[in-house]
């Protein structure tokens, strides 16, 4: 199992303090899990053809190694649409052992509960994870190319703002590894979206020849910063699943016959 807190290339570590809340915030990769064939090993995705037992087995893997009983986090069943839903203790445990469990038709979530731990799945999705140090309070999105011209981070920012009263100015980021601008080329069914959503989309491309692909890491900082969040809070892991088959699930990579990979945030 990969958590980047632990090798550096992020510079948050998995329990930090910020002012009053203490934090936990880890990806995991794929390896290190009971899941085989296309779905090695650390699959906790479910309804992708996995065995879901294994997925269970395999979400349970990653509660422990994070010292979390596995009942403490909280799944949606994501849909690239760009519903928010506010969490509370109430809701722990839905989703963690089952799909059916999980939040219906929801990419992201926030939370001022404590040991509540929101999760997403992902195989080149971005995730946004967004921490409140004044409040406590935590969101977290799941960004393909919908829900950044969706502007679901946005959305997650307001979201906290009007249920917990957070502060953008106070907020800080973390993008989730996910599909780099070296790998992610995209036609007219994204391009034309995004010049309707982004005067400036050129600044959000890279053009080489005829192929152009999108910057999912440029998009979750533009978009920040046009929350209010501070540039000297915004960290990203930039490093492209595409290009890490063997330590994560690509679906761009590997086509629809694989697994997702975890990440997850909480207020301890
Ligand atoms: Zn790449």
């Amino acid at each position: 199992m990969i958590r980047f807190d632990d090798s550096g290339l992020i510079s948050l570590r998995p329990r930090e303090q910020f002012g009053k809340g203490q934090f936990l915030w880890a990806a995991f990769g794929r390896q290190g899990g009971v899941s085989e064939g296309p779905f090695s090993s650390l699959n906790v995705g479910y309804h992708l053809g996995d065995d879901g037992n294994h997925v269970t087995d395999n979400r349970v893997l990653i509660a422990r190694s994070l010292s979390l009983p596995p009942d403490s986090l909280v799944a949606a069943q994501q849909v690239h649409g760009s519903t928010v839903a506010v969490v509370d203790e109430s809701d722990r445990g839905r989703g963690a052992a089952s799909w059916e469990g999980a939040l219906a038709q929801t990419d992201a979530m926030v939370t001022a509960a404590r040991q509540t731990f929101l999760m997403l799945v992902v195989a080149d999705c971005a995730v946004l994870t967004f921490f409140d140090p004044v409040v406590p309070a935590i969101g977290i999105a799941h960004c393909g190319w919908r829900g950044m011209i969706a502007g679901l981070g946005q959305k997650t920012v307001e979201t906290m703002h009007a249920t917990f009263g957070s502060r953008p100015e106070d907020l800080k980021l973390i993008i989730s590894p996910s599909i780099g601008p070296c790998c992610y080329e995209v036609g007219e069914a994204v391009l034309s979206p995004l010049r309707a959503a982004y005067s400036d989309w050129r600044s959000l491309i890279r053009e080489s020849g005829n192929r152009i692909r999108l910057d999912l890491w440029q998009m979750a900082r533009r978009q920040a910063l046009d929350s209010g969040l501070q540039s000297a809070n915004i960290f990203a892991a930039e490093i492209c699943t595409a290009c890490h088959t063997d330590l994560f699930y690509s679906h761009r990579a590997e086509g629809s016959n694989t697994g997702r990979f975890a990440v997850l945030a909480g207020i301890l």
